[in-house]
Formats: C-alpha cells, structure tokens, sequence
C-alpha cells in the first residue's frame, strides 16, 4: 500500500436540478412575484432571494399546492382510466379505484416514484400489510400511495416489485389507496412531483448515489421522507422534512427492512399525518406550510445546476483547463519533457538505494519535550536528481505493524551530496510526549504531476 486513505486524490460535487425545467409554473410564479425577476439568475449564490417565499401568505401557499394536487388527480384518473383495462383489471376494480381518486383528491398523498431498481426497496412500505392497512383507512385521516416506475427489462426481481405493487392495489383494504400508474417518465414525473405532499424514498443504505428527483420535490413545495442518503444525507434539516437514520442498525438485510418499516410506519402515524392534517380555521396547515418554507429556504437553494456547474469548473475544470495548456503550450514542449522524466523514473525507481540511515535513538536516551527528533538519510538515486523524488517521515497510527492512517508528515530537505549519493535530513521538535510509530516513505517529484498519485511509484525506505 502507497497511500492513505484520508490522501485519496478524488473528490466531489453533489448533484443538483435545473429549477427552471423542474419547478412547476405556479411556484415559479410565486417566486417572481415576491423576489423580482432576477430570481433565477442569483437563486444559486444569494440564498436570500428564497426567503421572499415568507411574504407569500400561507392561505395563498396551500392554495397553489391545493390546485397542484387537483392538476395531478384529475390527469390521474385520466390515465388509469386508460391503463387500467389495458392492463386487464377488473371492471368493478376500475370504477371502485377512479371513484376513490374524484372522491377524495386532498387527502395526504405520498410519491414514490422511480427506476425499480431493488435497493430502492419500494417493497418495504408492504412489509406489514395489516398496519398499512390502518394507516391509509384511518377514517378521520386518510392516506394515500402513489407509485410510479419502471424496471429494467431483464431486472427481473425490479419486475417483481411492480407486480406485487399492483398486486397490493388490487386488495380490498388497499382500492384506491395504493396507486401504481404506468409509463413514468418526466412528463409524470413533473405531475407527480408538485402533485404530492411528501415524496418518500427508501434505498439501502449506502447504495442511494444520489436521488435527485428529492431535490424536484424541494423545489414544487413536496416535503421529503428519506433514508439519509445520498443527497439527503447532506440536504435534510429539522423541520423541513422527515428523516430516516443514517447508519444500519442490523448485518442481516431483512431484519434492516423490517426496522426502516416500523420506523416509516411510525414517523407517518405519529408526525406526518398530524402534521398535515391539523388546519386552523381556513383549512390551511399551518406547520406543514412552515415545513415547506423551510425546505425552500435552507434545503432548495444548495441544490441549483447553477450551484453545481460553478462546483465543477471551480473545482476541476479550471485546473484541468490549465494544465492542458502548460503541456501543450510550444507544440508539447512540456509533454515531451514530462514524458521523457517519467521515462527515466521508471528506469531508476528500482536501483535506488538507501545507503544509511541515521536517527536519534529512543531506545538508549528519552527524548526530553522541546528536543528535536532526526532521521538522516543517505540515498544512492543512480540517474535521479535530488528534486526528483520526495520524501516524507510520516508519523500515524499503527495496527498489526504498519502504519495505518497519517497523523502528521513532514518532507526531508536535500541537504548536500556526499560522492555519488545524496543527503536528506529531516528534524521534528518534539511538542508531545508519547511513542510514535512512523515509516519514511519516497515517491517521485514532478511540478506536471497532477496530485501525490498520478505517478503511482511509491517505496517504504
Ligand atoms: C429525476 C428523475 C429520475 C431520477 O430520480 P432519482 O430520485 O434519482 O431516482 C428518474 N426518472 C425520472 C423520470 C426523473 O424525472
């Protein structure tokens, strides 16, 4: 092993959405009318621009979602008016179900939509049918589940869940409460996104890269239930949605879903339905609106396209910009030079030898605090020039003999040639009291080197 993992090279920039594509009409609306029309352009850096939302009333704010919510039913029954005895459903079924939906379109509607893959566990809100049962028949407070998705075609267990889906609806206890619509793609998608009053997402955990369609939600007013992961795990705050914890509780996977369902069950029963259902006396939720203010206020604005392509030029695109200037720059020139040293690395990397080592010896005298440790080194580097290679002490932790993680480095300086050979010396105060373990290690040194392991030579001196 040459690196440690707290040196690892790559990084990241967290995915985001284009509100201008994903934000339904109305809301866009809303926001020019109270932040002006430079919304959309400081949206991203002026994160202010989002609290305006607080001049919009919160009567005008449930009236929107409201409308919302009857746009995504009424096409709703449009749909599944068509798909249903498509999909060979029984008549009695299909009156019973579009009945349902035109009956009671304002009731706490909860998303579920995306690709079937398996760990997304759509399965999971199933796992104890007779509680679900209760949840959406509670007659004072209903609920209802709308699915959408599809799987990949030769996924067959990702087909599975959508059968049993559908399985599911078709229950008596289930008609109408348990939706599942065909053919999603960004039409529905849209639909479903601002039509909702929580969009639900259940990966395993830490499967989940990053599940944007959450961040769609954030920006038509949907409150999010999540596993914290993915975007998540960096998006949720208190109060501007629901959270599922972040760490597995169990190894074995069954014994996870059935945990992450009681706790699904749960946190609907005991904060969303309450929440969603106490109304003052315009009919309006107050706390929900205030849940949704906050999602727009301190989730929304971190999840901008803008955001993210500024992330990504400032972070490796303008980097990478220059660095293929300076090898291309003069026909090449620095290319070739590159090239060459690399060349002559390679040849050289595996003569290279440590004639003495010299240190300050622990074991005969105590090093008093504030007296200085030294390593002294003498290397034969054959062709290399001193600056060719550097060289660290490297103090850390160590487990079965090696040391594990990097808790300080420090570079040897050159300090002369002796002959042929080369001498490095490297000196450390010594602040702490304590045993340390630490090792010396070299690797090359080039300025074109784009970061510790482009170059992935690496010896243990
Ligand atoms: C946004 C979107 C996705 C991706 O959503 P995830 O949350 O990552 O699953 C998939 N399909 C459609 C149609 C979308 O609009």
């Amino acid at each position: 092993m040459g690196f440690f993992n707290s040196e690892l090279f790559i990084d990241y920039v967290t995915n985001a959405v284009h509100p201008k594509t994903w934000m339904c009409g109305d809301w866009q609306k809303a926001f020019l009318s109270v932040a002006g029309n430079e919304f959309f352009e400081h949206m991203h850096e002026n994160h202010d621009y989002w609290k305006f939302i607080d001049k919009l009333k919160p009567l005008s704010i449930w009236k929107l979602k409201t409308y919302q919510k009857h746009e995504l039913y009424d096409k709703l029954v449009e749909r599944l008016a068509k798909e249903m005895p498509q999909r060979q459903e029984l008549p009695n079924q299909i009156i019973h179900t579009l009945e349902e939906l035109n009956k009671t379109p304002e009731i706490l509607s909860i998303g579920f939509a995306r690709r079937f893959a398996t760990y997304k566990r759509a399965h999971l809100i199933f796992i104890d049918l007779k509680r679900l049962a209760s949840i959406v028949n509670n007659p004072q407070y209903p609920v209802r589940f709308i699915f959408s998705g599809k799987a990949h075609p030769s996924d067959k267990a990702g087909e599975d869940l959508i059968k049993r889906i559908i399985e599911v609806s078709r229950m008596p206890e289930f008609i109408g409460k348990i939706i599942f619509v065909e053919n999603y793609d960004t039409e529905l998608a849209k639909l479903l996104l601002k039509g909702v009053d929580v969009w639900l997402n259940t990966p395993t955990r830490p499967l989940e890269a990053s599940g944007t369609s959450g961040m769609k939600a954030v920006m038509n007013g949907t409150l999010n239930f999540s596993v914290l992961d993915g975007w998540w795990a960096e998006g949720y705050v208190p109060g501007g949605g629901w959270a599922l914890r972040q760490e597995n509780t169990y190894d074995d996977p069954n014994l996870q879903d059935q945990l992450d369902a009681e706790m699904i069950y749960s946190t609907i029963e005991d904060e969303i339905v309450p929440t969603f259902y106490e109304r003052d006396i315009e009919g309006v939720p107050q706390k929900w609106i205030e849940m949704i203010k906050n999602a727009y206020f301190h989730i929304a604005p971190h999840f901008i396209t803008k955001r993210m392509l500024l992330e990504y030029d400032n972070k490796f695109y303008k980097q990478l910009f220059e660095y293929y200037k300076t090898l291309s720059d003069n026909d090449y020139q620095n290319l070739f030079k590159f090239i060459s040293w690399k060349r002559k690395i390679y040849r050289n990397w595996d003569e290279i030898k440590l004639e003495n080592i010299e240190m300050f010896d622990s074991s005969k005298r105590h090093l008093p605090l504030g007296d200085k440790f030294y390593v002294k080194l003498l290397l034969d580097l054959k062709e290399l020039k001193p600056d060719d290679v550097i060289i660290e002490l490297i103090f850390g932790k160590k487990e079965e003999g090696r040391i594990v993680d990097i808790e300080f480095a420090k570079a040897f300086d050159f300090v002369g040639c002796e002959g042929s050979k080369s001498k490095y010396e490297c000196t450390i105060p010594m602040e702490q009291s304590g045993v340390y373990n630490f090792s010396i290690r070299l690797r090359p040194q080039h300025p074109l080197l784009a970061h510790k392991q482009d170059f992935y030579l690496v010896r243990w001196l």
